[in-house]
């Protein structure tokens, strides 16, 4: 009777309680079903268990959590030293199937242009979205935040999803100050195992944040790039900078109702004078090009290089007349430019000069393009020769 009531049971549970004390919560507890102080030994053993199951299980989930962290952050700081998207790219590539590994996946960046958004890499083979799409084809873009059409809640599928079956597709929106710039999709694996799924839905958010940022500050970077950087052949402006400063000076015109003259340089038969002469020597013509323009400028107005050999000139208060006089001394000085080259001297050189004036020939965002209208029509009627657009280039250049 001692044995069998009391002495057994506490052997079995002083195994157990042994057991326990070396962190194996997993033993298996005996069953006592006694109503006595081993009945009640037994059932504060069987708590303690539990509690220890419930820490170790807590544990393991911290520990996954900081794996995950510091996964995150290794991949932020990657993401950081981008220099290019193609960079970013390679690194969200190499990190998002670490970070959620029963997930495949695909980055999309907005290409502006075409107002689509765009595979820029994926992972792990995804199924059921398409590598292209118009952004109001997925809801978690036309909405500005996460969207799960299959789990706890139901909801429409994007339309950039091929049904019928879809492996519990996740669209996570790439934002930077306000600004959508692309789209992280993922969606479940085969076989994929469900805690890890779990862990990893967890930090898709905190994923998209950090790369939508990233995305957000190269673009910036290529802009400040763009718009710092001066043209190196001649030291002039580039285009980027031409794009700005007409915008600017197009505001302040209009505020103060003074007129606003654009004039557009080609140099005339270029391709010849390379052909001839050799690209460097061009190369010499054309930095001689930009350095008598910056001059001719110096005290009113600006010089841009608009690309290969075409310039163009912001005259701001020039009015029709003024701005045909002016070109017309400029293409008097490239006639009577002179190139030292490699101990020869370079002449000889023309150019074609377009001139348009806002408000005469429309609002100033049309100037432009009036502007290379005369210089075309300058060319077709012989080269080295000023002409101020018609109004009927103005019109169909504002059209
Ligand atoms: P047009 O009188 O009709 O303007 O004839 P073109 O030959 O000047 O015009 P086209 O547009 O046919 O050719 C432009 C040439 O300018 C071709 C290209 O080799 C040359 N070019 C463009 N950029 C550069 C440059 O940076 N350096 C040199 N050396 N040549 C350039
Ligand atoms: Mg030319
Ligand atoms: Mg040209």
């Amino acid at each position: 009777m001692l044995k069998q009531r009391i002495l057994r049971p506490v052997v079995r549970l002083s195994d157990v309680v042994s057991r326990l004390a070396a962190e194996d919560f997993e033993v298996p507890l005996p069953e006592l079903a006694q109503v006595d102080e081993i009945g009640d030994m037994a059932q504060a053993i069987g708590i303690f268990r539990e509690n220890g199951l419930e820490r170790q299980r807590l544990e393991r989930e911290r520990d996954a959590d900081r794996s995950m962290r510091d996964l995150l952050s290794r991949m932020t700081q990657r993401l950081q030293g981008c220099g290019s998207s193609n960079d970013l790219v390679s690194v969200v590539a190499c990190f998002a199937p670490e970070i959620a590994p029963a997930f495949a996946g695909r980055l999309y960046i907005y290409d502006e242009q075409r107002n689509s958004m765009a595979e820029a890499c994926s992972w792990l083979s995804p199924r059921d979205s398409r590598i292209e799409f118009p952004p109001n084809a997925c809801w978690a873009l036309r909405r500005g935040q996460t969207h799960r059409p299959e789990g706890k809640l139901i909801d429409i599928p994007c339309a950039h999803l091929d049904g019928p079956d879809y492996h519990r597709p996740i669209c996570v929106p790439l934002t930077a100050q306000g600004e959508t710039t692309g789209l992280l999709y993922f969606e479940l694996r085969e076989n994929a195992d469900e805690a890890s799924a779990a862990l990893a839905e967890k930090y898709l958010e905190m994923l998209a944040e950090n790369i939508g940022l990233a995305l957000a500050n190269l673009r910036l970077r290529d802009t400040l790039r763009d718009m710092a950087m001066a043209d190196p052949l001649t030291g002039l402006g580039n285009r980027r900078q031409f794009d700005v400063m007409l915008r600017a000076h197009t505001a302040e015109a209009e505020r103060n109702g003074t007129p606003l003259s654009c004039l557009m340089v080609d140099v005339d038969h270029f391709k010849r004078f390379n052909d001839e002469n050799g690209h460097d020597a061009g190369d010499a013509v054309l930095r001689a090009v930009g350095a008598l323009l910056a001059n001719a400028t110096r005290e009113e107005g600006l010089a841009f290089r608009y690309g290969g050999e075409e310039f163009v000139l912001l005259m701001p208060g020039f009015t029709t007349e003024r701005a045909r006089e002016r070109a017309e001394k400029i293409r008097q000085k490239i006639i009577d430019l002179k190139v030292d080259y490699r101990k020869k001297v370079l002449r000889g050189v023309t150019a074609s000069i377009g001139v348009a004036t806002a408000p005469d020939h429309g609002r100033p965002e049309a100037l432009l393009r009036a502007a290379d209208a005369a210089l075309l029509r300058a060319k077709a009627e012989g080269r080295d020769r000023v002409l101020v657009a018609t109004i009927r280039e103005a019109t169909s250049a504002a059209a």
